[in-house]
Order: C-alpha cells, then structure tokens, then sequence
C-alpha cells in the first residue's frame, strides 16, 4: 500500500480522528478502533514501514523505542502491574490488516495461549 493511502499514515498526519495516548517526534499510540480487551492500544513508527519484513537494519533501533514506550502506556493504562501482551502481526497468514508496522498492546483482561 502506498503511504498516500495508509490509514495509519492519515492517523499520524492528523487527517483522520484517533484516541491518541501516546505521541513523541519518532511514534504514535492510539486506543484501536475495535478493541479485543479492556486496553488495546496500536504502537507505530510515524515512518510508514510496511511490516517487519521491511524494516531496514538501520531502522531497528525504533522496535526498542515502541517496547519502551508500550511499557509506558501500559503503566499509565494501569496494567502493567497485572501483565499485558505486545503483539506484532506480520503479513497475511500473520493477520496483518494494516500495511503500516504496528504493535498491538493488550491488556485489562486474561489473554488466552496460544493465540488462535
Ligand atoms: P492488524 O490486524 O495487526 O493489522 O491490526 C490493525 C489494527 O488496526 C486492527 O486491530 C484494527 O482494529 C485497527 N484499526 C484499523 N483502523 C483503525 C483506526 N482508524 N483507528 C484505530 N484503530 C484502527
Ligand atoms: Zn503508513
């Protein structure tokens, strides 16, 4: 998909309305449209990097930032003493629904294993 076009693209240009709860210069977080638990938040570069197989050696340094910021949002959220899951779906068999790198963070309930 072309960052044109890449709805999450439009979510970090402000084009289209989002719960934001995280933000910095390097990424965005925000509350998911159809949450699957009681805090489901969607951590991306605001680089469009279409998935994980894309990501260049260069770029890696940024999938720290995220599991830095996700431990943040997740204390802020109020699940972190609990527990939570960051989930990152890759491509079709993966679930990927969105051709943006993203990293779902979970939590608020108990989270089944293994995922379906
Ligand atoms: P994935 O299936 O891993 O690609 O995850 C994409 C996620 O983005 C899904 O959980 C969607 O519910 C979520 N999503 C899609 N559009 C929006 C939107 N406009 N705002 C918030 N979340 C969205
Ligand atoms: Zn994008």
């Amino acid at each position: 998909m072309e960052k044109d076009e890449c709805i999450f693209c439009k979510i970090i240009k402000k084009q289209i309305p989002s719960d934001i709860v995280y933000e910095d210069d390097k990424v965005i977080g925000f509350k998911d449209i159809s949450p699957e638990a009681p805090v489901h938040v969607v951590i991306v570069p605001k680089k469009h990097i279409t998935d994980l197989n894309c990501l260049k050696k260069d770029e890696s340094e940024i999938i720290g930032h995220i599991f830095m910021v996700a431990r943040e949002i997740a204390k802020t959220l109020g699940v972190a003493e609990d527990g939570y899951r960051i989930v990152n779906n890759c491509g079709r068999q993966g679930g990927q629904t969105v051709g943006h790198l993203h990293f779902h963070l979970l939590g608020g309930r108990m989270l089944k294993w293994p995922p379906g």
